[in-house]
């Protein structure tokens, strides 16, 4: 296994560097518009409307990640509003179990919740994906040093996306 910084890395920027680069050096760069977002206003309601707060018990690993919630049978839980960006979700909660894994508690499996379309997709830290997300970690580093946001094509996503002010007006 590397030995690489992750200290400062968020489960947020994990999830926005499968998303969109551009997103993540906005985010890297302390422009954090989220809670101007449609799109996050409902992830929070569909956590809180269908896991209320009485049956759950966040987890928050060193300020960078917070899980939504661990079951009885110690499978982390995280709570999505909707499967489109799936690769971004399934490598956040990755990356949660690789965090877990550096301080000594290995062989957990994670399973992302979708609520509103009543399914679920199951997690595991694969040799694979942990090679993965050290890829994505050393990415994540490097594309905060860039001085100026990375080009970014227009897409689907970027007419909900809390940036779009930035990116195409
Ligand atoms: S509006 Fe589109 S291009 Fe701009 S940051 Fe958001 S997703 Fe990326």
């Amino acid at each position: 296994m590397q030995n690489l910084d992750h200290t400062n890395i968020t489960g947020t920027a994990i999830n926005y560097l499968y998303v969109c680069t551009r997103k993540l050096w906005f985010y890297q760069h302390h422009l954090e518009m989220e809670h101007t977002s449609e799109r996050v206003d409902l992830g929070k309601h569909t956590h809180e409307e269908s896991y209320p707060r009485e049956k759950r018990r966040e987890w928050d690993i060193d300020n960078l990640v917070k899980i939504d919630f661990v079951d009885k049978h110690g499978i982390l839980h995280d709570v999505k509003s909707g499967p489109a960006m799936e690769t971004a979700h399934i490598m956040q909660l990755c990356y949660y179990l690789y965090l877990l894994k550096q301080k000594g508690v290995a062989n957990r499996t994670g399973v992302i919740n979708y609520p509103r379309q009543r399914r679920t997709t199951e997690v595991e830290l694969t040799s694979e994906r942990e090679r993965e997300l050290e890829t994505a970690i050393e990415k994540v580093n490097h594309i905060a040093t860039l001085p100026t946001p990375p080009h970014a094509d227009y897409m689907k996503i970027c007419k909900s996306c809390s940036y779009q002010e930035l990116c195409w007006s």
